[in-house]
């Protein structure tokens, strides 16, 4: 059983986890040493002038764990929790993730320690520019392109495509994606990440005989992933029953107006008060019986002590590593179907690598373009993950990180060693 990113060291969990899909796949120990670890890691320390005139330093990472399949592709953290080991970790799963839907990016991943909540615009954007100025020897269209995570947005990608364009001497879109349209970001990179756990859903819909429409839904978080894949589902007649944010959560037995409930939110900040709509606690949330489970929030959402009483049919990981490892073995006892997150998630990433080519190209796709493609590549992959599961008679997820470690270590197979 393969577990997913824990409260255990991340890192720690990203190796054995490889272990583990590298001995089902008795993949050759000279591969194994070649794709396991980071090629590059860097460790910057940028002082900052902030608003008080003083200095304070912050300490922030960039990491490329491989760029055999093409230039490192990673979001940007800023959290007052990130440390190396964390960036060290995602970035690998990055590598995973970008080759289960087959896209000629490796892994990257970067991180700046800080609590964005406490600081300003001003401090925001001081940080960004020293951060991409220290990372600068790393980070290019051809080498490693940075993108949002957790705290930072296209603002931040502003500042970073800003920074790298002055020191270069010429306008450089391609260095980041998840960028303003305006600057070259692409037309349906906001909503894809949402998009695609609503293209994989329905095809373990289609997969288990279970109709979409009809069938009832439970999204804990209602941010960027969380309330997209909700109202794609609404849109294909599913019933969404209850959502919650950090705020409080609430609950319908007959279903929600998505497009309303978000922009309620827009309007009050919250989802709670929703008029029609009773409040719901978090672990009552996670309990509710329902067809389909979306955590799109943050990691260990489901864990040793509410997994048991999850009554959900599948679950489509939105979010990074929402299942501790235990709460993993649990739901697969079960017979939850669940669709991991390097898979279910990926539709992000899978944009990004479109805004990428368009910026490369200087020619832009219009949304549809870009809708049609996503859903292809998250097809494709999703049906890549089945095979395998089906054929080595393994769980989604052990599949997909099979799937990915495998093309990985195709590639490594075949560029061979320099001596
Ligand atoms: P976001 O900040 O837009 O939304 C997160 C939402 O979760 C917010 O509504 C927040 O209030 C809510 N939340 C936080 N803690 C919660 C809790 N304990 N209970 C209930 N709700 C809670 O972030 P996002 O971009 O939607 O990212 C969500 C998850 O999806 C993260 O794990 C992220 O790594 C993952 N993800 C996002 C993208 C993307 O492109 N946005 C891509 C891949 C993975």
């Amino acid at each position: 059983m393969l577990a997913a990113i824990a409260e255990r060291n991340a890192y720690e969990l990203a190796l054995e986890n490889f272990d583990i899909a590298a001995d089902a796949m008795e993949l050759e120990g000279d591969i194994r040493e070649m794709i396991k670890f980071p090629e590059r890691v860097l460790t910057v320390n940028i002082p900052v002038k902030m608003e008080t005139g003083r200095v304070k330093h912050f300490e922030a990472y960039r990491v490329q764990h491989s760029t055999v399949r093409g230039p490192g592709k990673g979001g940007i953290r800023y959290h007052p929790n990130v440390t190396l080991d964390e960036v060290k970790a995602l970035a690998m799963w990055m590598t995973w993730k970008c080759a289960v839907v087959n896209i000629p990016f490796g892994g990257a991943k970067g991180g700046v320690t800080c609590n964005p909540k406490a600081l300003s615009q001003v401090e925001l954007e001081h940080i960004t520019r020293r951060y991409t100025a220290a990372i600068l020897p790393l980070i290019g269209p051809e080498q490693d392109i940075p993108a949002p995570d957790v705290y930072t947005n296209s603002q931040t990608m502003a500042w970073i495509m800003d920074t790298y364009s002055m020191i270069k001497g010429y306008p450089i879109p391609g260095v980041v994606t998840g960028k303003p349209i305006c600057l070259g970001g692409s037309l349906g990179r906001n909503e894809a990440t949402g998009r695609g756990v609503f293209y994989t859903v329905r095809s373990a819909c289609e997969l288990l005989g279970l109709p979409l429409k009809g069938s009832k839904v439970v999204v804990q978080g209602f941010g960027n992933a969380g309330s997209i894949a909700a109202q794609l589902l609404h849109g294909a007649g599913a019933f969404v029953i209850a959502v919650n944010d950090t705020t409080g959560g609430i609950y319908n037995s007959r279903g929600f107006d998505i497009p309303a409930v978000i922009a309620f939110k827009e309007q009050t900040g919250s989802v709670v008060g929703f008029p029609g709509s009773e409040p719901i606690k978090p672990e009552q949330l996670l309990a509710l019986e329902c067809d389909i489970l979306i955590p799109a929030a943050l990691e260990n959402a489901v864990h040793e002590d509410n997994a048991h009483r999850v009554r959900a049919k599948i679950v489509g990981e939105a979010a990074n590593g929402p299942l501790t490892p235990t709460a993993d073995a649990i739901l697969e006892d079960k017979g939850v179907f669940i669709i991991p997150d390097i898979l279910c998630n990926a539709g992000g990433v899978t944009v990004s690598y479109f805004e990428w080519v368009q910026d490369l190209q200087h020619l832009f796709w219009d949304a549809q373009d870009v809708y049609n493609r996503l859903e292809r590549v998250m097809n494709t992959a999703f049906n890549d993950v089945l095979k395998i599961r089906k054929d080595r008679k393994v769980a989604m997820r052990a599949a997909a990180n099979m799937l990915g470690i495998g093309r990985v270590a195709e590639g490594v197979r075949i560029r061979g060693l320099y001596p």
